[in-house]
C-alpha cells in the first residue's frame, strides 16, 4: 500500500486544486490592496488569526492566509510553481516539513534571529523550517485507576501488565507516524515492531479517531491509558477542572518525552521573502510564543513565556532531542510497520 498521507491526495485532481487556487485567491483576500505577505497555512483557522491579526497591527502590513489539510497546501504550491501567491508555508508535524523540503517548495533562510534563538533539534540544518511551537505526545492516565508508580515509558505500554487497559488513536493520524518513526529512528524496526504488537495486544477498545475522543474513553473507564498530544487534554481540563486524566512524562530515565512541532518555511518561489523572514522571526518574539501557549496551550520554542494554567500544573519534564528529520525520514517505514501489524 502507498503511503497513507498519499491518500489525502488522490482524490484531489490537479484541475480542482486549479480552481482551488483561483477560489484562495479571491477568499483569502480580506481587502483589495495587494498583500505584503501570504501564508499558506496547515494550522487552523482559529489558531493562525490572532497571530496574523497580532502581527498586522504591529507592523500595519497586510497578510492574507489561506488555510487546509497540509497534504493539499503541498500540492497546491507544487501546481501552482511559480505563480503561487504564498510567501509562508505553516504546517503542523515535522513529517510535513521534510516532505516540504524533500518536494522542492521551500527555500533556505537564513536568519541569524532563528538559528539563535531555536535549539539545534527544533530548526532544519539547512535552514529549510524552523520551529514555532512544541507540543508534546505524551501518557496519559485516569487518576482513579492508575497510580502513577506503575508507569514509565512508551515502551513499556507494550508489556503484560497494560492488558486491555491502553486507548490508542487510529495510525492514520501524522502524530501517531511521527511517534512511532522517531521510534524506529532511535531504536531500530525489531525493536520497534515489539512495541506495537504489544500495544495493539492491549488495546481497551478499537482505536478512536481523535485524541479528544481517546482521552474521553479514559475518563469514561473504556482504557486506563493512553498517548495523546497534552493541548488536547488541556482543553479538556479548561473545560471541567475535575476531569479525571491527568499527564505522566515517559522515558524521563532514558530519551525524554516524544515531541512534535508546528513549523514554516519561506516558498522557494515567494514574491516577498524578506517579509517573510521578519514575519518567522516574529513568531520567535514573547508576544507570539505567548499566543502559541495561551491559545492553543503549546509550549514555547523560545524565551520565557507564561505557560497556561493547565499546563503549568503538569511542570517540567525531559524532552527527546533527537533529530525531527528521523519523522520524516522513517514515515514510510513507520506507515509500513503498522499497516503489516494491524494498527487500524
Ligand atoms: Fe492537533
Amino acid at each position: 500500500m502507498k503511503e497513507k498521507y498519499m491518500q489525502a491526495l488522490l482524490p484531489i485532481s490537479k484541475w480542482s486544486l486549479l480552481l482551488l487556487s483561483i477560489f484562495t485567491v479571491l477568499s483569502g483576500c480580506s481587502n483589495s490592496s495587494s498583500p505584503d505577505l501570504v501564508i499558506y497555512s496547515a494550522r487552523k483557522e482559529h489558531l493562525i488569526k490572532p497571530l496574523v491579526e497580532a502581527y498586522q497591527k504591529e507592523t500595519g502590513l497586510t497578510v492574507h492566509y489561506f488555510t487546509d489539510k497540509a497534504p493539499v497546501l503541498l500540492e497546491k504550491i507544487k501546481i501552482e510553481g511559480k505563480s503561487c501567491p504564498a510567501d509562508i508555508y505553516f504546517t503542523v508535524d515535522a513529517g510535513n516539513l521534510w516532505h516540504a523540503k524533500k518536494q522542492g517548495v521551500l527555500r533556505p533562510t537564513l536568519s541569524r534571529t532563528l538559528s539563535k534563538r531555536l535549539p539545534k533539534h527544533l530548526q532544519d540544518e539547512d535552514n529549510y523550517w524552523f520551529a514555532f511551537s512544541v507540543r508534546a505526545r505524551t501518557i496519559v492516565y485516569n487518576k482513579h485507576k492508575v497510580n502513577p508508580s506503575e508507569l514509565s515509558t512508551y515502551e513499556d505500554l507494550a508489556t503484560k501488565k497494560w492488558k486491555g487497559r491502553l486507548v490508542l488513536r487510529t495510525s492514520k493520524k501524522v502524530y501517531n507516524q511521527s511517534l512511532v518513526a522517531m521510534m524506529i529512528g532511535e531504536n531500530g524496526t525489531i525493536k520497534t515492531k515489539g512495541v506495537i504488537k504489544g500495544w495493539i495486544n492491549n488495546l481497551a477498545a478499537p482505536v478512536y479517531t481523535s485524541d479528544t475522543k481517546a482521552i474521553q474513553a479514559i475518563a469514561n473507564g473504556v482504557g486506563d491509558v493512553g498517548i495523546v498530544n497534552t493541548y488536547y487534554l488541556a482543553r479538556l481540563l479548561k473545560k471541567d477542572p475535575s476531569f479525571p486524566v491527568t499527564v505522566f512524562w515517559p522515558n524521563q530515565l532514558t530519551n525524554g518525552t516524544h515531541i512534535n512541532i508546528s513549523g514554516a518555511g519561506v516558498t522557494r518561489y515567494s514574491a516577498h521573502p524578506k517579509q517573510a523572514v521578519k514575519f518567522l522571526e516574529w513568531l520567535v518574539s514573547k508576544e507570539a510564543q505567548t499566543i502559541f501557549t495561551q491559545l492553543n496551550d503549546e509550549y514555547p520554542v523560545a524565551g520565557d513565556v507564561k505557560l497556561s494554567k493547565e499546563v503549568a500544573a503538569w511542570g517540567k519534564f525531559k524532552s527527546n532531542s533527537a533529530s525531527l528529520e528521523n519523522a520524516g525520514q522513517f514515515q514510510r517505514q513507520s506507515i509500513r510497520l503498522m499497516d503489516k501489524l494491524g494498527y487500524k
